[in-house]
């Protein structure tokens, strides 16, 4: 993906704090942090996101994200990590390239990810069939 901004940092032609990298995957800060130390850990191969990458990325995906997050509790001293990926536009996502966000976490640092509702009664029930109906149509 030639315009892809997350390739061209790993390709090293937009400047970037790079935290870590392996045969597979790259971190560096976030240029925004919403707390010190905020990390994306992103794919070297151009995928959208994590709805598009193929299965055998996944393992060595997580096992990296694992290992950064590790890395980025220690050196900022934080209490906790926060990990977020917004998929598609709807959800919030503003780079077309995958990313998890690692986010350090303190206690009383006022983050609040999201606001919950509430199921009428009988929505969950017929919420969850729709989602096992895709799950066994994808098996
Ligand atoms: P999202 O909204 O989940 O797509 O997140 C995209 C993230 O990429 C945002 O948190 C941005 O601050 C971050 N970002 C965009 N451009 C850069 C850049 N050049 N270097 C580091 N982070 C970036
Ligand atoms: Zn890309």
């Amino acid at each position: 993906m030639d315009e892809c901004i997350f390739c061209k940092i790993i390709k090293g032609e937009i400047p970037s704090n790079k935290v870590y990298e392996n045969k597979n995957f790259f971190a560096f800060l976030d240029i925004g942090p919403v707390n010190k130390g905020h990390t994306l850990v992103i794919p070297k191969k151009h995928y959208k996101n994590l709805l598009d990458m193929p299965e055998e990325e996944l393992k060595g995906y997580m096992e990296t994200i694992q290992k950064v997050s590790n890395a980025v509790k220690k050196g900022v001293n934080a209490e906790g990590i926060s990990i977020n990926m917004s998929n598609e536009s709807a959800a919030g996502q503003v780079v077309m390239h995958a990313h998890f966000h690692l986010i350090p976490r303190f206690k009383d640092d006022g983050l609040r990810l999201w606001p919950q509702g509430r199921y009428k009664e009988g929505e969950a029930d017929k919420i969850k069939d729709k989602i096992t109906n895709c799950l066994e149509s994808s098996n």
